[in-house]
C-alpha cells in the first residue's frame, strides 16, 4: 500500500523544463555556471526587480517560452543542491542553502550559544564562507520563524550578503529589532509575507509560506518549488489543533502539496526522541489558572522570553484574578514590546505595569514576568535568588513558577537558582511538579502524521544531534520512505537532487564563528586555548631590559602575576622564580645566544620547570625582553 503510494506519487511529480530534454551532453558546471550568470545580469540589466517579484501568472505563462530555446540543452543535467550550513550534529545556528544553478535562497541564519569551554564568547554563528564566495547567486533570506536559533545570526549574514529577508510579521519584527542594534535598518529590505502566497524569485524557485503552529507565533513551513519537484521544509513545529491565537496550522495545504509530489522533505527532529503527542499550548493556561486560584502570594513567573503564547496565557490568568504584571529582563520586554506593538499580544487595559511601581501593590495584586529560567547568571531570577536584584526581593511571600523546561546542559545551574530560591523561604513549581510547560516540538506521533501527509520521495531529518536525526530517518523509513531515500546529512555536505536520483555530494565549508563583544570572528582557537589556560592556571610575566648588543641584563628579572598565587602569601616562591629567570638569563649570556626568541623560550622553559614542580601547576608565561643601548 505505502510503496504503491510512493510509486504513483513520483510518476506525478510535474516534469520539468529542465526534466523534458533529452541532450546528454555533458556539460561542464563551471561553463554552465558562466554562461548562465552571463544570462542572468543581461535579464537583470534590462529589468532591474526582474528576479524578485511576486508571482504573476500571466507573465509566468509567457516566460518559460523565451528561455527554453536557449537553455534546454544546457540544464540538462543541472541538480538541485541542498546544504545545510547549520543545525545538524547540533542545536541550534539553522542554515539551509538551496542551489539551482547560479540561483541560491537560504533558508533561516540562527545563533547557537557557546559551549562551556568557549570562555568569553557571547554567542556562535554559522560559517557563511560558501555563501559569501556565491554573494552574487542569492536571492533571498527565507525565515520560518523568530527564535534565536532561526533568526540570531541575520545581522552578521546582512552585512556580509545583502539580500532581501522575507518572513511573517512577528519574525520581522523581531529582526527589526537586532537590525536596530547593528545600524542595519536602513540598508535592509524586510518583505512580509502572507501565508499561501506564491513568491518568485529568479527563474528557477517558488516559494510559498505555510501556517505551522510552534512555541512563538507565526511560525512558518516554507515550501520551494524547483526545476527538480518541490522541497518542503517544516522549519519548527508541533501539530497544536487548538493554538492559542487561532492560527491553526495548514495541515490541509501540507496534505495538498502531498498530494501533488514532494521530492524533498525537511523535518523538525528536536523531540524525536519522545514518543506520543506533545500537548496544547492551552494545557498549561488551565495549568496557570488552577496555580493562580486562591493564591495570596505574589507570583513570579520566569519563561522562555520568546514565547508569546506562554506571555500570552500569563497575561490572561493573570487578568482573570485582577493582579498587575510587571516585566523584568532585557530580551522579555523586547519581545512583548514587539509583540504588543504587532498586535501579537492582547493585554487588558492597565494589566502590565512598571516594574518600579511594584512597591505600590500587595503580593496577592502582582504576577512579575521574567527571564532565567534556564538558571543563567546574568538573568533577572538568578540575580533575585542571589538578593542582588534592585528592584525585586524575594521572600517567603512569593510563589515561583518555572514555566519552562530545562534545556540539556542547564540542569546544574537550574539547580543552583532553585535551591538559593528556596532558602529564601518561596515556593517553587516547575514542570516536574505542575503541568507548567509544554514543548514548542512536535513528539514522534506529529512526525509521524507530517511523514505521512507529505509522503516525500527524500527525506533528511534537520534540527537536532545525531541521535536525533538518526531515529527521525528510522521514523521516515516505517512510514513508508524508501531507506535508501533517507539521508542523514552533516554541515556542510552538499545533497544533489537531479530528476530521477538524489546523493550525497562534496563539501563545502561550514563551521563556526566565535562572536565576541563587537568581534566577529577575531576569536579562533588559539585565542580559546589561551583564555582557558588563563582561567585554570593564571599568568606570569617576566619583564626584563636587556643590552641590545651583548644581551647581559641591565635590570630585572620583574616579575607580575594575575590568578597564580595570592603574591603576598607567597613572596619566597616569587624571588625563588626570579632567581631561576636571572641564571637562565646568565647562561644565555655566557653562551653567547644573542637570538631574543631563544633566549625567551629558555626563560620560559626554565620558568615552567621549576614552577610545575613547586606548585604542579602551568601558568601561561610571557617574557618580556625590553632593549636598552648601552652606547646612548
Ligand atoms: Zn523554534
Ligand atoms: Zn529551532
Amino acid at each position: 500500500m505505502i510503496e504503491e503510494t510512493n510509486k504513483s506519487k513520483s510518476n506525478s511529480i510535474k516534469p520539468t523544463r529542465a526534466r523534458r530534454t533529452t541532450s546528454k551532453v555533458g556539460v561542464k558546471k563551471e561553463n554552465t555556471t558562466k554562461r548562465l550568470k552571463e544570462d542572468t545580469k543581461e535579464k537583470l540589466r534590462k529589468s532591474k526587480n526582474d528576479n524578485i517579484e511576486i508571482e504573476n501568472v500571466k507573465e509566468e505563462k509567457k516566460a518559460p517560452v523565451k528561455r527554453e530555446k536557449k537553455t534546454e540543452s544546457i540544464f540538462a543535467k543541472s541538480k538541485l543542491k541542498v546544504i545545510p550550513l547549520g543545525g545538524l550534529n547540533e542545536i541550534g545556528k539553522n542554515l539551509t542553502v538551496l542551489e539551482y544553478e547560479n540561483e541560491i535562497i537560504v533558508v533561516d541564519c540562527g545563533l547557537a550559544f557557546p559551549e562551556d569551554e568557549m570562555l568569553g564568547v557571547d554567542i556562535v554563528i554559522p560559517d557563511i564562507s560558501y555563501l559569501e564566495k556565491n554573494k552574487d547567486k542569492v536571492k533571498a533570506l527565507l525565515i520560518t520563524h523568530g527564535h534565536e536559533d532561526h533568526i540570531g545570526a541575520v545581522p552578521y549574514f546582512l552585512k556580509k550578503i545583502n539580500c532581501p529577508v522575507y518572513g511573517s510579521k512577528l519574525s520581522l519584527g523581531l529582526i527589526n529589532v537586532k537590525l536596530q542594534e547593528h545600524n542595519l535598518e536602513n540598508s535592509t529590505k524586510l518583505v512580509t509575507i502572507e501565508p499561501r502566497k506564491v513568491l518568485k524569485f529568479g527563474k528557477y524557485f517558488k516559494v510559498e509560506f505555510i501556517r505551522v503552529t510552534h512555541s512563538i507565533a507565526d511560525s512558518m513551513a516554507i515550501a520551494i518549488t524547483t526545476p527538480v519537484g518541490t522541497v518542503l521544509h517544516t522549519g519548527d513545529f508541533k501539530v497544536d489543533y487548538t493554538p492559542i491565537d487561532g492560527g491553526y496550522m495548514d495541515l490541509q495545504r501540507i496534505a495538498e502539496l502531498g498530494q501533488q509530489g514532494v521530492t524533498l522533505l525537511l523535518s523538525d527532529s528536536t523531540n524525536v526522541l519522545r514518543p506520543g503527542h506533545t500537548m496544547s499550548e492551552k494545557s498549561v493556561g488551565k495549568e496557570l489558572e488552577r496555580l493562580f486560584t486562591n493564591c495570596n502570594k505574589r507570583i513570579i513567573v520566569a519563561t522562555f522570553a520568546s514565547n508569546v503564547h506562554r506571555m500570552q496565557q500569563i497575561v490572561n490568568a493573570a487578568a482573570r484574578f485582577k493582579r498587575k504584571v510587571a516585566v523584568l529582563g532585557r530580551s522579555m520586554v523586547n519581545v512583548l514590546g514587539v509583540s504588543k506593538e504587532l498586535g501579537y499580544l492582547d493585554c487588558p487595559e492597565d494589566t502590565i505595569i512598571d516594574i518600579d511601581k511594584i512597591n505600590m501593590y500587595n503580593p496577592e495584586q502582582l504576577v512579575i514576568l521574567c527571564t532565567g529560567s534556564q538558571g543563567e547568571p546574568m538573568a533577572a531570577l538568578s540575580r533575585m535568588s542571589m538578593g542582588e536584584h534592585k528592584k525585586v526581593q524575594v521572600t517567603p511571600d512569593d510563589m515561583i513558577i518555572f514555566s519552562s523546561s530545562a534545556i540539556p546542559g542547564n540542569e546544574k545551574s537550574i539547580g543552583r537558582v532553585v535551591d538559593e530560591l528556596e532558602k529564601l523561604g518561596a515556593e517553587v513549581i516547575n514542570n516536574q511538579i505542575a503541568d507548567v510547560h509544554v514543548s514548542g516540538h512536535a513528539c514522534q506521533e506529529e512526525l509521524k502524521l507530517m511523514l505521512s501527509l507529505v509522503r516525500p520521495k527524500y527525506f533528511m531529518p534537520a534540527h537536532g544531534e545525531y541521535r536525533f536525526l538518526k531515529a527521525h530517518a528510522q521514523l521516515a523509513v516505517e512510514t513508508g520512505v524508501d531507506k535508501e531515500n533517507v539521508f542523514i546529512m552533516e554541515n556542510g555536505r552538499i545533497l544533489e537532487i537531479g530528476e530521477k536520483s538524489a546523493k550525497m555530494g562534496q563539501q563545502v565549508t561550514s563551521g563556526i564563528v566565535l562572536v565576541d563583544g563587537l568581534g566577529v570572528g577575531d576569536v579562533g582557537n588559539i585565542v580559546l586555548r589561551d583564555r582557558q589556560l588563563l582561567s585554570e592556571n593564571g599568568m606570569i610575566i617576566v619583564v626584563v631590559s636587556l643590552d641590545r648588543k651583548t644581551a647581559r641584563v641591565v635590570s630585572g628579572p620583574d616579575i607580575v602575576t594575575r590568578g597564580f598565587v595570592y603574591v603576598r602569601e607567597n613572596e619566597p616562591l616569587i624571588e625563588e622564580i626570579k632567581d631561576v629567570a636571572r641564571h637562565e638569563l646568565e647562561k644565555c649570556e655566557d653562551q653567547g645566544i644573542r637570538d631574543w626568541a631563544t633566549i625567551k623560550t629558555r626563560v620560559r622553559e626554565a620558568m615552567m620547570k621549576y614552577i610545575f614542580t613547586k606548585t604542579k601547576r602551568q601558568p601561561m608565561i610571557l617574557p618580556i625582553l625590553m632593549d636598552v643601548d648601552m652606547d646612548i
